[in-house]
């Protein structure tokens, strides 16, 4: 039975992307087979991090690796373990940072919201944020500026699709920050299918969700030098003990790792762009809808659907009319101003996107008073 019945609510149908809010991901079966099997045993926690932390190793190209609860509480811990580092009486005073250097440089372009503004993940840690540039852009100069502060612990960069503005590149900041001594950290938390090119920018610290397109159980995953990632499992007798990684979680994220491991990702691109082909080839013939492909914005290796509404019909109300179907259907709404809808089909079956063109067809044919941009 489907989960969403066994606890009376409806399955969802997610085109929505790794958004927290509707379920994240769905997991391999071995992945769930690995959590179930863990949850019934006795296991020594330390040894499930050393073995995880290989797979970590391997996975990324990174000296060392470690899963705590989520990637939100990886910042957090990020962060702390950059004040700290392996100093037992400072890991047992956060988020009482006085004394520590506690400055957190954040571009102003990467000061995002992923459910939580990413600066209080800073502060929970008893860092204080320090923003360069401007929302719209920043460049090397402010954060050279930033950087001759002298109470600095780290530079916190994020590689996500909720930055904006214009920046320089990730790896010459690094480069920047490392030539002063800052250690950096890299929240690159739906960016795992990238993790090699974010850990060889040279940041001590790289932020990953196990959940997103892992697809494994929530956990963070944190990568990067020996030291570094050393001082963040510090933080377990400290403020991390609340954002530890339960042994079903780091279970499960081995599991999701191997798959990985397994994966090719060139056979998996053509599977997608077969599929995306498909999905468009149906939508197409449509009424007052023009139907596109769109590269992912942050570089993953897969396209997005834009449909683009004629004048006549309302996005926002085809979005809500959308939502209300059982199962309800889910999209990206960040284009609905300029009348379009925003659909991430890598993780739907065949048979899911049959049943989203049906009602995208039901709704754009048959009941246009329902969509239209006048009120009936
Ligand atoms: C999703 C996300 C997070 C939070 O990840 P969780 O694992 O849900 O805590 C943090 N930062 C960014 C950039 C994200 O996209």
């Amino acid at each position: 039975m489907a989960l969403g019945k066994t606890i009376g609510l409806s399955d969802i149908i997610n085109a929505r992307g790794t958004f927290t809010p509707l379920g994240v991901s769905r997991s391999h079966v071995e992945v769930q087979a690995a959590v179930a099997k863990a949850l019934g045993a006795y296991v020594l926690i330390e040894g499930m991090q050393e073995a995880v932390s290989a797979h970590l190793v391997e996975f990324s190209g990174a000296e060392a690796g470690t899963v705590v609860h989520c990637a939100a509480a990886a910042v957090t811990l990020a962060v702390a373990a950059c004040m700290t580092m392996e100093n037992a009486d400072a890991v047992a005073r956060l988020p009482d940072a006085d004394g520590l250097a506690r400055r957190v440089l954040l571009p102003a372009c990467h000061n995002v919201n992923y459910g939580q503004p990413i600066e209080q993940a800073v502060r929970l840690a008893g860092g204080q944020p320090n923003l360069v540039g401007t929302k719209a852009e920043w460049d090397l100069a402010d954060l050279g500026h930033a950087l001759s502060h002298d109470d600095i612990c780290c530079l916190l960069l994020v590689s996500s699709r909720l930055t904006g503005g214009n920046g320089p590149d990730m790896a010459a900041a690094v480069a920047l920050a490392k030539d002063r001594n800052i250690p950096v950290i890299i929240d690159g938390a739906a960016q795992d299918m990238r993790v090699r090119q974010l850990v060889s920018t040279g940041a001590d610290l790289v932020i990953l969700s196990g959940q997103k397109y892992l697809a494994g159980p929530t956990a963070g995953l944190v990568v990067g030098s020996r030291a570094a990632v050393t001082a963040v499992r510090a933080q377990e007798k400290g403020i991390g003990r609340g954002m530890k990684a339960s042994k079903e979680a780091i279970a499960g994220t081995i599991a999701a790792l191997e798959i990985r491991a397994n994966l090719d990702i060139e056979t998996w691109q053509i599977d997608q762009t077969r599929k995306l082909e498909r999905f468009i080839h149906e939508v197409r013939g449509l009424p007052g809808v023009e139907t596109f492909s769109q590269p992912d914005p942050t570089g993953l290796p897969f396209a997005r659907v834009v449909l683009e509404l004629a004048p006549e019909f309302d996005a926002g109300k085809v979005i809500h009319h959308l939502q209300s179907f059982d199962p309800p259907i889910f999209v990206m709404d960040h284009m609905v101003r300029s009348n379009k809808l925003v659909l991430e089909i890598t993780s739907l079956r065949e048979d899911e996107l049959d049943y989203v063109t049906m009602r995208l067809k039901g709704l754009l044919t048959q009941r246009p008073d329902r969509v239209l941009r006048i009120d009936y």
